[in-house]
């Protein structure tokens, strides 16, 4: 059984990543690339992970629970073959963590083999599920991704293609969704482009991956973003756009910059790490604190704590240590160590924070029970004070888009008043970054961004959905 130390912040959904090699280049190989790249967008997702490879007749794939590092051996990526590959790290946010539910999905259906790997979630999978099930489609796994594969076959008297279009009009939601048939790859990007998903090229052959920091890890070169609505099918022929969606607006997802996308990642031409930082400055002009020293909250608190630091002309001091090897053991905790929690992966450096007056920066506050933790620890290593300062509004709306937050009553923003969590968490001051402010270092491209969980105005209808 895998414990895990506990961690207050809305959690990842899922990365893809898939490469066509037209012209293999020396060293290429499918599978092996998509390893380094479902590799480098773990922290999108630590449950499982798997890769599917076509050598333009079969399909094979291999997936299974855990890190990429643990599941994956050379024996295991040898004997992926081909010339097609896609992958997917997976944090469930609708299926339970079972490895039937991991992907990529591999089925048979009339035309032949498809593999499937979703980032997101579809607001109307029960809907379609009923429908496909008056059809006679029976479902292997509770994933929404399964739901698309039923719908293909159902589609599947249609070329992929037209099969793919009228799919696009069926579902409804968030997704970056790669498809590997044994000749082609295609990747399918919600209406809204709400979930990241970008094109990249290594020589002549064509990459796609949810964040650009993959293309970098191996190598690729960034083309562009997939458009919302668009779909782009790669094969012997090279690249074509489709479109058979009209997209009614851009609602790409805010909190890819305030957390969970890497800070060397550019997506929708906005570069994570600078609109983080500038998440900072906007928030050291907003709370405007009589302090000594600025730390973060590694490591998602770290751009912003040093664009703080800038824009208030305090020094930025590494104020807290953070494990960063901590994760899932299959070690049981004692009563003792659960009760350390936190402390297994954060510790205040007490020579930095001792007598100071101390600004600390995190990117959210989620249930506030570790922000509580995290102050208490920084006032016994002897700070005189802690000012708590977060570089998003308060979340007070959970997601219905692909991550996983806490129900909307657990959300500490929801139930309390600003004063009430800045006495439930033990600062000495809190500050969160307005709208306003957040708009604005978004480079007051605001309305093209989904912030429905701070807002609770949701792009795509959640008629169904306890708001
Ligand atoms: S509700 Fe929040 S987390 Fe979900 S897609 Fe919108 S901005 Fe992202």
């Amino acid at each position: 059984m895998l414990y895990e130390i506990e961690e207050d912040k809305f959690r990842d959904e899922c990365g893809v990543f898939g490469i066509y090699l037209n012209k293999p280049e020396k060293d290429t190989d499918a599978a092996r690339t998509t390893f380094y790249g479902i590799y480098s967008l773990q922290h999108r997702g630590q449950e499982s992970a798997g890769i599917a490879v076509s050598d333009g007749n079969r399909i094979e794939h291999y997936k299974g629970m855990g890190l990429v590092t643990q599941i994956f051996k050379d024996e295991h990526i040898n004997k992926l073959t081909g010339n097609i590959a896609i992958g997917h790290v997976r944090y469930s946010t609708t299926g339970s963590s079972s490895l039937v539910n991991a992907q990529p999905l591999v089925f048979h259906y009339l035309n032949g083999m498809v593999a499937l790997a979703h980032n997101g979630n579809l607001i109307n999978t029960a809907e379609l599920r009923k429908r496909l099930g008056t059809y006679g489609s029976v479902f292997q796994t509770t994933t929404d991704t399964e739901v698309i594969a039923n719908l293909l076959a159902r589609y599947s008297q249609d070329t992929m293609e037209d099969a793919l279009a009228k799919c696009m009009i069926d579902i409804k939601g968030a997704f970056a969704l790669l498809i590997m048939t044994e000749d082609r790859l295609v990747g399918v990007r919600d209406q809204w482009g709400i979930r990241p998903l970008c094109l990249g090229v290594i020589g002549d052959n064509y990459v796609l991956a949810s964040e650009s920091a993959a293309l970098d890890t191996v190598g690729a070169a960034f083309v562009r973003d997939i458009e919302p609505g668009e779909i782009v099918v790669i094969d012997k022929n090279g690249l074509r756009s489709l479109r058979v969606v009209n997209s009614p607006g851009r609602a790409h997802c805010i909190f890819e910059y305030i957390y969970f996308a890497r800070p060397d990642s550019t997506i929708d031409d906005i570069n994570v790490y600078q609109a983080r930082r500038e998440m900072g400055r906007q928030l050291a002009r907003e709370s405007n604190i009589e302090a000594d020293i600025v730390i973060a909250v590694p490591d998602s608190g770290t751009c912003a704590a040093l664009g703080f630091a800038e824009e208030s002309g305090l020094p930025f001091e590494e104020g807290l240590m953070k494990n960063r090897y901590v994760g899932r053991t299959f070690i049981q905790p004692t009563q003792q160590m659960r009760e350390m929690g936190v402390k297994l992966k954060l510790n205040p450096n007490c020579r930095v924070v001792k007598g100071k007056r101390v600004v600390m920066v995190d990117d959210s506050i989620v249930r506030g029970t570790t922000s509580r933790k995290i102050v208490e620890m920084i006032r016994e290593a002897g700070a005189t004070e802690v000012h708590m300062v977060v570089a998003s509004p308060p979340t007070k709306y959970p997601c219905y888009y692909g991550i996983d937050t806490s129900r909307r009553e657990e959300l500490i923003a929801c139930t309390k008043a600003l004063e009430d969590i800045r006495v439930f968490i033990g600062a000495d001051s809190l500050h969160y970054l307005s709208m306003a402010g957040l708009k604005a270092a978004m480079n007051n491209h605001q309305p093209h961004f989904c912030a429905a969980c701070f807002s609770g105005q949701y792009p795509v209808g959640i008629e169904s959905q306890e708001v």
